[in-house]
């Protein structure tokens, strides 16, 4: 399989190559030439996979020719064995034809897990395979350090560094980072904000000769295409559990940067008979603005209580673009020129093709506890502030599709007990039993100032040889 860049200018790469590399040369995002396809009779038997025989079957025909098939499944099994719930992503019923798909049985608690168990595998094996290391680094606000820290603790080729803000992150989600204590895993807590750690980030990338000879960083973020490809199967196993192909599925996805939604939509490409696609978003509201009113303008961002999904732009939409644009690269190009004024509109073309496939709806805060407690008062089902804005959204939107919809639980409710707390539940939420001892298990970071030269100097004293 080759992958080609939405705007259309940089070289067409391999899966191995695309994993290794970000962002393409000419700024665009990587997207596969062309997408398996499955037919009704194969979808069927789907029916009958368990999470991780499914898993190969969609995944597969994504990294052909750079993984062997046996190689490849005992991949996926390894990262799988780590799930907490035997079907990895099991429904659970919360209405008349409403279901929450939970995706947040691996080890911390989020849905990024699904993804970056994988991730951090795939990229062990590969550069083993090419006698290569890397340096993975990330700045986080949350769920996304821990998620990769847990994903790379055990690969040998990869040292892994971290950047969070000092003291600006809630006490599990600084835990599930510093309490892996590995020698390949750096947590480093900067005295600044996010948009430091972030800037930092950007900074680093651009200029990588701080780096030991032969070494280069690999980024973890959504843009990375492995993160997608893993995301597709949930889809898949939710909506043949629930009857596809002979009944067509929704789907309400509470988004950020629309990685997770852009798997499913990926998935209705590939074949899946997808109904709707739910777009939710809470205060920053970027995308709900674009599809309803063709409104794509950056706003200031504000900081809710499902902090994960607070973005002012959605990194991934371009890939969505470049099919919205019949896979014009120079369309694209000129699309992102516009928008670096803050503001893009799309053309009537492609806005009909976007409302064809996606709904959406912005929920703010005031109405996400109350939809916490509707939730818990309806159906016992103790939703996370992330969880709920999609419950929301799929009900909110349901004039747009009919039949079942299934509303994606991307964390844990004792994950953010913030919200949960306002809601009135603050006392009844806990922590898994894997995680119990989390709050008096070891902790190891490094506080930092707020300069990237002494994050630099630290990264390169501490990356093994
Ligand atoms: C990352 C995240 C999201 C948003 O997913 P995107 O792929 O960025 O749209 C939603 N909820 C939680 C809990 C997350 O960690």
């Amino acid at each position: 399989m080759k992958y080609i860049s939405t705007r259309g200018k940089a070289p067409a790469l391999s899966f191995e190559e695309v994993m290794l590399t970000g962002l393409a040369s000419d700024g665009g995002l990587y997207v596969p030439e062309q997408l398996p396809q499955f037919s009704a009779a194969d979808i069927k038997a789907m029916a009958d996979m368990d999470y991780t025989e499914l898993a190969f079957r969609i995944m597969s025909p994504f990294v052909a020719g750079d993984i062997p098939e046996d190689d490849f499944r005992q991949l996926i099994n390894d990262a799988y064995g780590q799930f907490r719930h035997q079907a990895i992503t099991p429904l659970v019923q919360t209405g008349h034809n409403e279901w929450v798909l939970e995706l947040f049985h691996g080890p911390t608690l989020a849905f990024k897990d699904v993804a970056l168990q994988l991730l951090g595998r795939l990229l062990d094996y590969v550069l083993k395979k090419r006698d290569q290391k890397v340096v993975v680094m990330g700045a986080t606000s949350g769920d996304t350090g821990s998620a990769a820290i847990e994903g790379c603790r055990h690969c040998d080729n990869v040292d892994i560094f971290i950047l969070y803000p000092h003291q600006r992150v809630s006490e599990v989600q600084r835990r599930q980072m510093t309490t892996v204590i590995s020698p390949n895993v750096h947590t480093l807590a900067v005295e600044g904000n996010f948009d430091d750690c972030q800037n930092f980030l950007k900074e680093s990338f651009a200029d990588q000769s701080f780096l030991p000879e032969g070494r280069q960083l690999v980024a973890v973020n959504s843009i990375n295409w492995a993160r997608i490809m893993a995301q597709i199967v949930y889809y898949f196993y939710a909506a043949t559990a629930l009857g596809a192909p002979d009944r067509k599925i929704s789907f309400s996805v509470p988004t950020g940067n629309f990685g997770d939604i852009f798997a499913g939509y990926l998935a209705k490409q590939m074949g899946l008979p997808v109904a709707r696609l739910i777009i939710a978003t809470n205060a920053n509201d970027i995308l709900h603005r674009c599809i309803s009113a063709n409104d794509h303008s950056k706003k200031e961002l504000i900081h809710s209580l499902s902090p994960s999904m607070d973005i002012m732009v959605s990194s991934n939409f371009e890939r969505l673009l470049f099919d919205l644009y019949d896979r014009d690269g120079a369309a694209i190009q000129g699309l992102m020129d516009d928008f670096k004024t803050g503001s893009m509109s799309l053309s009537e073309d492609a806005l009909a093709k976007a409302r064809e496939l996606f709904s959406s709806h912005r929920v703010d805060d005031a109405r996400t506890i109350q939809v916490i407690k509707e939730v818990l008062a309806q159906s016992e089902y103790l939703a996370d502030p992330h969880t709920a804005i999609g419950i929301d959204a799929a009900r909110q939107t349901r004039g747009s599709y009919s039949g079942p919809v299934v509303c994606l639980s991307t964390a844990h409710p004792a994950k953010f007990t913030d919200a949960v707390e306002r809601a009135g539940y603050g006392g009844v939420v806990s922590l898994p039993l894997h995680m119990a001892d989390l709050l008096s298990r070891e902790e190891r970071y490094t506080v930092l100032p707020n300069d990237l030269s002494k994050v630099k100097e630290y990264m390169a004293k501490n990356i093994r040889a």
